[in-house]
């Protein structure tokens, strides 16, 4: 048996304990490959039908794929704000790293592979649901362009998982430019191993941030720098996420990954209506992930990142302290300006699309600093409208883009009273420019299609009945969320109105 063109070359099994504990998948009693990432099988390096001929086998552990090491990873967190010293993979398997055909690194993890020494309570296993939610969602996030961890399998088990019922098994194969979260550091600190901490800061560094190895001699030295390049990214992310109305559920401090990619998709939802206090999250009473918190969340897992790094920040504990407070402290201003950029970019105001396209767009590049008072207000009232109206956020900004070529009827449309937006409308037209372009770029931003969750809940329903037909219609929907593609309306409409609030579920 051939390893069908994957290139092992497993850096995080070689580090060892306490990073990580060997360990081998569960096998299961009836393999059935249920969905399968051709391009990203491609994109990591593998022969895509070599690969597909044993999917089933590899995907569900049943049989291991030359070059693999399969380990448990170790890793502590904060689960809504409660410090559990000790998580770890309990239902996921790293298989190993395969480098792609881009020369990229990434992680190729089994997700619901059984019982593993950190399952404590768990029993290893993920039901059907999720693993399609988190396939579909994951591969969604990332044709939207948001860094996440992406899907290459689906495959069913064949047995039962015990769950409030009885649900099929499914192991979802999970790729990630690595497992590294705030938490993998916070294992280490919590039991002041400085030794591991220095290797793990190295092991990340080299692989997600390698320009900063010459950060060695700064001030604070490497860690700090490390801490500032997960600040950035973290804000960017959740920048992205909230520009699509993403709510990612469960920013415990082990979801958050070093790399800034969108990493476990359990409870996450995506936002209608317009509210900044929606939260999905059936145990997450007091809204501490809801859309708005996330940027507040994401700088309070950095600050306990910071607390980790602290003894490799500087040997003087109140001197390491002022180093890292300062950083986390700037979180709010980048994160600012990555919402007032990407905000901005959906109105229009400028584009934060990459050179090239900028400049076919006709727009400027988003601002470097904070905007002028003028578009902070029009932004502003922006979201007051659509707050006080509960429009939908994603038709809003679809509906804008048509605006922009002249046709306000799809936004007024919105509205119960038509008349509503004008006085808005009026302000933005005189802000504008005339760009033709402007209304393609602004396409580019604001897509037609998300993952609504009424759609994934009938997927998940169809599934579970055996039709994966409304699984392939939602991705390939998905698949180019910024076009509007013939005989898919029905996906850019929101959950009928009588329906009740969405509701997700942890221990999925
Ligand atoms: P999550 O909420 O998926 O981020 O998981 C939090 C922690 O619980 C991680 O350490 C998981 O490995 C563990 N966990 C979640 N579900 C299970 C399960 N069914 N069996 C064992 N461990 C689990
Ligand atoms: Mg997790």
């Amino acid at each position: 048996m051939s390893a069908a063109g994957f290139r092992f070359d497993n850096s995080w099994a070689a580090l060892g304990e306490p990073f990580a504990v060997r360990h081998n998948p569960a096998l299961v009693r009836e393999p059935r490959l249920l969905a399968f990432n051709r391009q990203l099988c491609a994109l990591l390096g593998g022969d895509a039908d070599a690969v597909h001929a044993q999917a089933a086998d590899w995907f569900s552990g049943n049989r291991s794929i030359p070059g693999a090491l399969p380990v448990a990873a170790a890793y502590a967190g904060h689960q809504f704000g409660n410090f559990v010293p000790q998580l770890g993979d309990g239902r996921a398997v790293l298989l190993g790293e395969v480098i792609g055909s881009d020369g990229q690194r990434r992680d190729i993890q089994l997700k619901g592979a059984g019982r593993t020494p950190f399952s404590r309570g768990g029993d290893g296993r993920a039901a059907l649901g999720p693993v399609l939610r988190e396939y579909l969602v994951s591969e969604a996030m990332h044709a939207l362009g948001i860094p996440t961890t992406r899907a290459l399998a689906a495959v069913l088990t064949g047995e039962p998982v015990f769950r409030e019922e009885v649900l099929p098994g499914a192991v979802i194969t999970r790729v990630a430019s690595s497992h590294i979260r705030v938490g993998s550091f916070e294992f280490l600190a919590a039991r002041d191993d400085v030794d591991s901490l220095r290797r793990l800061l190295d092991h990340a560094l080299a692989r997600h941030y390698p320009h900063l190895a010459v950060a060695e001699a700064e001030p604070g030295g490497a860690a700090l720098a490390l801490l500032r390049a997960v600040a950035a990214r973290q804000a960017a992310l959740v920048a992205q996420w909230m520009a699509v109305g993403f709510v990612h559920g469960v920013m415990n401090t082990d979801n958050c990954s070093i790399a800034g990619e969108t990493i476990d998709y359990g409870p996450c939802a995506f936002m209608e209506a317009y509210d900044p206090a929606t939260v999905f999250s059936s145990i997450d009473r007091q809204g501490r992930y809801a859309y708005a918190n996330q940027p507040p969340i994401a700088q309070w897992n950095l600050a306990r990142l910071a607390e980790a790094l602290l003894p490799l920040i500087d040997p003087e504990q109140p001197r390491a302290i002022e180093l890292a407070t300062g950083v986390v402290n700037e979180f709010q201003g980048v994160f600012g300006l990555e919402w007032q950029n990407r905000l901005g970019a959906k109105l229009g105001l400028w584009t934060v699309l990459e050179e090239g396209a900028a400049a076919a767009a006709g727009l400027p590049k988003a601002p470097a600093t904070a905007c002028d008072e003028a578009d902070a207000q029009l932004m502003a009232d922006w979201l007051a409208l659509l707050q006080q109206h509960r429009i939908d956020w994603t038709n809003a900004h679809r509906a804008l883009c048509h605006a922009a070529e002249g046709d306000e009827a799809p936004l007024r449309d919105q509205f119960v009273d038509r008349e509503a937006p004008s006085a808005w409308l009026a302000r933005w037209r005189a802000r504008l420019g005339q760009g033709s372009h402007l209304a393609t770029a602004m396409r580019r931003v604001n897509p037609a299609y998300i993952p609504r969750n009424h759609a994934v809940e009938a997927m998940i329903a169809s599934a579970t009945q055996g039709d994966m037909a409304p699984f392939e219609r939602l991705q390939r929907a998905l698949a180019t969320p910024y076009d509007e593609q013939p005989g898919m309306a029905d996906l850019a409409r929101p959950a009928p109105t009588d329906t009740a609030p969405h509701r997700t579920f942890c221990g999925t």
